[in-house]
C-alpha cells in the first residue's frame, strides 16, 4: 500500500504538475476513441498495451471480461456500456480476454471457484463458452482448452454484446464496429478475430499499415 500512497504523489508532482495544460482540456470533457472491455485481471494494463492516453479509452473491467445478456437484472455493465455509446458517441467497442485467465481456469474447473458462490454464479454469463470447449475441444489438453475457453469467451461476450438494443441499432446503421481480441501476456501479441477467417490472428505492421497475420491462418483455430 505505501507504493501506491508514494506513487499519488509523484503522480501529482511530477506528471501532472509537469502537464498542466493536457490536464486541463481533460477536465473540461472526455472524448474516447474506444470502449475497452477486458478482464479485471492485475497484469493488463489496456493504457499500456495500446499506448493510448488518460481520456482516449473508456474502461470497463470484470472477471472474465463479461458482457451479461440485455433482459438480465440491470447491473453495471448495460449502464456503462449504454452511457459509452449513446452519450459519449463512441464509435468502437472492443473485448479483450487474455492468456492465463482466471475466470476461465474457473469456468473449467469448477473445483477452484468452489468457495465462491458470486464468481460461480457471475461465470454463468459465460456458460455457452464452456459448453463450446467441452463438446468440440474436449480431447485437447488442459491448456489448450484454456487458450480456446479464452478467445471462444470472447465471441461469445460480444454476441451478449449484440442483444443489447442500443448496440444492436447503432449496428444494424453500421455506425458503431464491435471488435475480438485477446492479449497474450507472456508475448506482448494481441490477436484480432478476423470473422472472414473465423480465427484469432496477430496483428503485423507492413508497409505503413497495420493487418492481421494471414500466414498465421490455421484450422482449426487453437492458437494463441
Ligand atoms: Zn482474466
Amino acid at each position: 500500500m505505501f507504493n501506491l500512497i508514494a506513487g499519488l504523489h509523484q503522480f501529482k508532482t511530477e506528471i501532472h504538475a509537469n502537464n498542466e495544460e493536457f490536464f486541463d482540456r481533460l477536465a473540461q470533457q472526455q472524448v474516447p476513441d474506444a470502449l475497452f472491455i477486458t478482464c479485471s485481471d492485475s497484469r493488463i494494463d489496456p493504457n499500456l498495451l495500446t499506448q493510448a492516453k488518460p481520456g482516449e479509452l473508456f474502461i470497463l473491467r470484470n472477471a472474465g471480461n463479461i458482457v451479461p445478456p440485455h433482459g438480465n437484472q440491470i447491473g453495471g455493465e448495460e449502464a456503462t456500456i449504454e452511457f459509452a455509446i449513446v452519450s459519449l458517441g463512441i464509435k468502437d467497442i472492443i473485448v479483450c480476454g487474455h492468456s492465463q485467465c482466471g475466470a476461465m481456469r474457473g469456468l473449467l474447473d469448477t473445483e477452484l471457484i468452489r468457495e465462491m458462490p458470486a464468481v460461480s454464479a457471475w461465470l454463468d454469463y459465460a456458460q455457452q463458452t464452456k459448453q463450446l470447449v467441452l463438446s468440440k475441444y474436449h480431447k485437447l489438453d488442459h491448456e489448450a482448452k484454456l487458450n480456446i475457453a479464452v478467445q471462444e469467451n470472447v465471441l461469445v461476450q460480444l454476441e451478449h454484446l449484440r442483444t443489447y438494443p442500443s448496440v444492436a441499432e447503432r449496428l444494424e446503421r453500421n455506425e458503431i464496429a464491435i471488435h475480438g481480441w485477446v492479449y497474450k501476456i507472456e508475448t506482448g501479441e494481441v490477436y484480432i478475430y478476423e470473422s472472414d477467417y473465423q480465427q484469432f490472428l496477430p496483428l503485423i505492421y507492413e508497409d505503413g499499415h497495420y493487418h492481421v497475420d494471414l500466414s498465421k491462418v490455421i484450422q482449426p483455430s487453437i492458437q494463441p
